[in-house]
């Protein structure tokens, strides 16, 4: 049986304790010591990680009543070990596991929502709630959240007994039967967690909902808190800033200026359509072909060539327009009230092409001929 030091000390950076056990398994040695720092992966956090007498610890499990670290190399029954918990990535875990309990009690006392879904990796934590949030909801819930933050929330840990348990106000209470580990951010949230957990909501540093979208009947919410949202935030300004200089803009201007610079480019966009047009139908060469209309024109895209055989359309029973390319031609044959796919069929089958369509249109890619072989296929 191992003593989980975590448990009522969240705080623990380095313990001694002695080796009980030592076996090799896959993926390394499976020792179990008398007591342990090392959070085991479990209720949605990863295992801790750091090192036990300078050998690094790959993986940590709860086994029955047993913490089994996965080492690198074994360790001798008996021996006493000194453990070291990479406390860093600890806290920032701490600080983003506290930040859910903290938002999840918000939405349960605001909108008596229950989280149905935790998962918490090392750039964020989503969880789910069993009920709708708009981004108005949203918006009160991260501001009620942060005031816990601002207000420095105790935070304690209890271990009630069921007369006491029964008279708690907690999260997930039907779920829960007597002898529960209860986290609770004092005004803020009560639930029961294995986790550890700072002892002030202080520590959590600013919590930041980054994204939400409707789940399964409720919603799913993306969020960073402390060490995290740092990052987030250091991340974003430096996006920030680049766009600023790029636009030679305040930062107050830049969703403007980011718009106005789309609207340029539609602008743009659709005056090089109409050019290209004009430049395609300058260039057509157009000859008449048993019932079809044939022409030939420098490179244009697909829809210019709609556009100019549309144009063209009473002229003849068939337009047929052949647009040069870097290796062959695009192709694209219209009728009012004729069948055009056989054509399709004829350009594909001679010329190694790729195409096809209704019987009002048809479009496609040949590859390199000579033009008079183009202009046969229509007599
Ligand atoms: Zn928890």
């Amino acid at each position: 049986m191992t003593l989980k030091l975590y448990e009522n000390n969240s705080y623990i950076k380095e313990f001694t304790a002695t080796v009980l056990s030592c076996n090799m398994a896959d993926g390394g040695y499976e020792v179990v010591l008398d007591k342990t720092a090392f959070f085991a992966e479990g209720g949605g956090q990863a295992a801790d990680k750091g090192e036990i007498n300078g050998i690094a610890v790959l993986d940590v499990q709860e086994k029955g009543e047993d913490i089994v670290h996965t080492l690198e190399k074994s360790l001798s029954v008996g021996e006493t070990v000194t453990g070291k918990i990479d406390w860093e990535l600890r806290f920032s875990r701490m600080q983003n596991h506290c930040a859910e309990h903290v938002l999840s009690g918000v939405i349960h006392k605001m909108f008596g929502y229950n989280n149905v879904g935790f998962h918490m990796n090392d750039s964020l934590v989503t969880f789910d709630v069993d009920g709708p949030l708009s981004a108005n909801d949203i918006e009160k819930v991260e501001d009620a959240a942060n005031k816990a933050v601002f207000q420095n929330a105790k935070i304690t840990v209890s271990y009630p007994t069921a007369q006491e348990f029964a008279t708690i106000d907690c999260r997930s209470k039907i779920e829960l039967t007597e002898g529960v580990r209860l986290i609770t951010v004092e005004g803020f949230d009560t639930c029961a967690c294995c986790a550890p957990h700072p002892m002030s909501a202080g520590e959590i540093g600013l919590i930041k909902i980054v994204n939400f979208c409707a789940f399964k009947g409720g919603t799913r919410i993306e969020m960073v808190a402390g060490s995290l949202a740092l990052q987030d935030y250091s991340y974003l300004h430096g996006v920030a800033k680049a766009i600023m200089k790029q636009l030679s803009a305040k930062r107050e201007e830049i969703a403007e200026q980011v718009k106005k610079l789309g609207d340029d480019l539609s602008a743009a966009r659709s005056e090089i359509r109409g050019l290209t047009e004009k430049l395609a139908a300058a260039s057509l060469e157009m000859q008449t072909v048993g019932d079809a209309l044939v022409g030939f024109t420098g490179e244009a895209d697909f829809n210019t060539l709609r556009n100019i055989a549309n144009a063209k359309l009473d002229s003849a029973l068939f337009i047929a327009l052949f647009a040069e390319t870097a290796d062959g031609f695009n192709y694209l044959v219209t009728s009012k009230t004729g069948d055009t796919r056989s054509f399709a069929k004829a350009l594909n089958e001679s010329f190694s092409g790729k195409g096809g369509g209704r019987p009002d249109c048809v479009q496609g890619k040949i590859t390199k001929t000579d033009k008079q072989n183009l202009i046969d296929i229509f007599k």
